[in-house]
């Protein structure tokens, strides 16, 4: 079994981004900047945030976190969001997730400039994604999408089984994979036998958020899984794949840590350095 160091695939990206930002501030005399938006004082939002600014930095990118008390109106927010819309040195605009329940999500997400929604989750650029233009795409997914095409260029004719079909990962998970000729079964938890759908899988993509859902007789063999879910346990942080178990049947497996997580960073800098070439034409 090979073990898909996401931790390296990651710092070889970032590697290749801050050449990519060095070239782009000689060409244009401006580096891209990345603006985060944290609403509160949830411990794991607040470190998130922490991590996506050091990376930041460390690429060279122009890079700002407004922060604002759980008490905070809507509608000072939304303001906010239009002057970082209107504002020429603000590449991208991410607002960390959760928000407190009196602040609507939706409209905090459509209030971005689609051209500046570096999360991907403006329904413009589902929409672009969906319809295989340009287009922003979510961080997490673009990792797995990444990762598995380091290890397999050619995806094209294999079955992919996606598990977990949240707006974040799973649905643009599938879209990716579509995009590459896959053919693709997004699962859920409705899904009558996941354990069938997933043996006929040659690449699996997990992202449900329950611990070590996807056992070893689930996977065939020489299948490649990716393994996106974090939880928290008595025994630390696993994945949604027993790894114990799945690595003796995959031909290839995220650990957790260690996989997907630092591929989501590394993506949102690509992100952001992409919406400011895309500014730039
Ligand atoms: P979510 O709760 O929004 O969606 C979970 C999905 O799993 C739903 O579509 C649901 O139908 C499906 N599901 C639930 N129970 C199921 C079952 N028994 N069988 C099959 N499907 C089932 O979760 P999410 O936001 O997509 O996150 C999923 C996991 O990924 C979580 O562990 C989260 O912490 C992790 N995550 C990791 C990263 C990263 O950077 N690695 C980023 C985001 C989320």
């Amino acid at each position: 079994m090979i073990l898909i160091d996401g931790k390296k695939v990651a710092a070889e990206l970032r590697k290749e981004l801050k050449q990519e930002v060095t070239e782009l501030k000689a060409k244009h005399n401006k580096v891209p900047g990345l603006t985060v938006i944290l609403i509160g004082d949830l411990t794991p939002s607040q470190i998130y945030v922490k991590n996506k600014e050091k990376s930041a930095n460390e690429v060279g990118l122009k890079s700002e976190v407004i922060k604002y008390p759980d008490s905070v109106e809507e509608k000072t927010v939304l303001e906010k969001i239009q002057d970082l819309n209107n504002d020429e040195t603000v590449s991208g605009i991410l607002v960390q997730l959760p928000l407190p329940k009196h602040i609507d999500k939706q409209k905090v997400i459509e209030a971005i400039d689609p051209s500046k929604d570096v999360d991907g989750f403006h329904p413009m650029n589902v929409g672009n994604l969906s319809s295989g233009y340009e287009s922003s795409i979510p961080c997490t997914p673009l990792g797995c999408y990444l990762l598995i095409k380091k290890f397999e260029p050619n995806l094209s004719g294999k079955k992919a089984v996606v598990v977990g079909r949240s707006n974040l990962n799973g649905k643009p998970m599938t879209q990716l994979l579509l995009k590459e000729n896959c053919t693709v079964t997004i699962t859920h938890s409705k899904t009558k036998d996941l354990k069938a759908e997933c043996l006929e899988a040659d690449i699996i993509v997990a992202a449900v958020g329950i611990p070590e859902l996807v056992r070893g007789d689930w996977v065939k063999k020489d299948a490649i899984v990716i393994d996106v879910g974090i939880n928290k346990t008595d025994n630390g942080i696993v994945g949604d794949v027993h790894f114990d178990e799945v690595s003796k049947n995959a031909k290839a497996l995220t650990p957790v840590p260690g996989g997907v997580g630092p591929m989501t960073i590394a993506c949102l800098l690509k992100n952001t350095i992409d919406c400011f070439k895309r500014s730039q034409i």
